[in-house]
């Protein structure tokens, strides 16, 4: 079932059987996330009218998703069978495209022993757990994952993320990257993140590949994919941009949005107009710097 909007990008809601709510209080749910996520964090918030929202008042099977009860530190895997067949069961699987979003509210106990939602790259899929799960801020740093193909921005382990190991084969995003000055640089020659602020997803591949560590950077101190604030800093509002326009999250498409116009497509809203307006972070990007020596970069 619509449920409002008519923009190209979809984004369907589901609830699982173990969640034992009334259709009245799951549209409350979804009405409040749209109306205090989507309309109100940036820049969902100002490419509002790209989204279309579906709700699934049938209740999914939701048996596969992870159960964890604990201090785990690494991350948990959802398969990507059983998160395709959660796709293919929906009732609003006739009128979305494989490129849409859903959002899948469960009554399953917290299956993070810190975290509140988990999300599977493959299929664009995120399933939540008890209320704190629920608040609008989650369901939105989830959408930074399935979306916006973003890592998280905090620190799993001294020793890196399995999970987040074994999505980024398939992940183009450098919001994590041990090269900063480089990726977070836009075509016009700024840089749009910090280049100090250390610690992201993954810090640490030594223990995975046996070689020397590697340092990885993230673009802001703070932020909504490292927990720790309800909004997105430039770097990773360039990525969910260029999603919006139906651009793959490359380093490439995302810099186009950094800016605060793209000029060539000046109609655009570009990040640093949103972070002029403090509905963006742009704290934590360095002055701007002098031209680089390097002229090829390739990682
Ligand atoms: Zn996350």
């Amino acid at each position: 079932m619509k449920l409002s909007g008519d923009g190209p990008r979809k984004v369907v809601f589901m609830r699982g059987e173990s969640w034992n709510s009334s259709i009245s209080e799951f549209l409350q749910l979804a009405n409040d996330i749209i109306n205090n996520g989507f309309k109100f964090i940036d820049p969902f918030q100002t490419y509002q009218n790209q989204f279309t929202f579906y709700v699934d008042l049938k209740k999914s099977d939701d048996q596969s998703v992870p159960t964890f009860i604990g201090n785990e530190t690494r991350g948990l895997t959802w398969s990507d069978t059983e998160t395709a067949s959660l796709r293919a069961a929906s009732s609003c699987n006739g009128v979305t495209d494989s490129d849409s979003m859903y959002l899948l509210y469960t009554g399953k106990p917290l299956f993070l022993g810190s975290g509140l939602g988990l999300s599977n790259f493959t299929n664009n899929i995120a399933a939540f757990a008890d209320d704190n799960g629920r608040e609008p801020y989650v369901t939105i740093h989830e959408m930074g994952h399935i979306f916006g193909k973003l890592f998280d921005e905090y620190l799993y382990s001294q020793s890196g993320s399995v999970w987040n190991l074994s999505v980024r084969w398939g992940v183009s995003a450098k919001n994590c990257t041990p090269h900063p000055s480089w990726d977070y640089r836009a075509r016009n020659n700024k840089i749009y993140g910090s280049t100090v602020a250390t610690g992201c997803g993954f810090m640490y591949s030594s223990e995975d590949f046996k070689g020397q560590p590697i340092r990885y950077y993230r673009p802001s101190l703070l932020g909504i994919m490292s927990g720790t604030y309800s909004l997105f800093n430039v770097i990773d509002c360039g990525y969910i941009v260029a999603a919006i326009q139906g651009q793959a999250p490359t380093q490439e498409n995302a810099s186009k949005h950094w800016p605060e116009n793209d000029p060539s497509a000046p109609w655009n809203i570009g990040c640093m107009l949103m972070a002029k307006s403090g509905v963006v972070i742009k704290d934590g990007i360095p002055p701007l710097s002098p031209t680089p020596n390097l002229t090829t970069i390739n990682e």
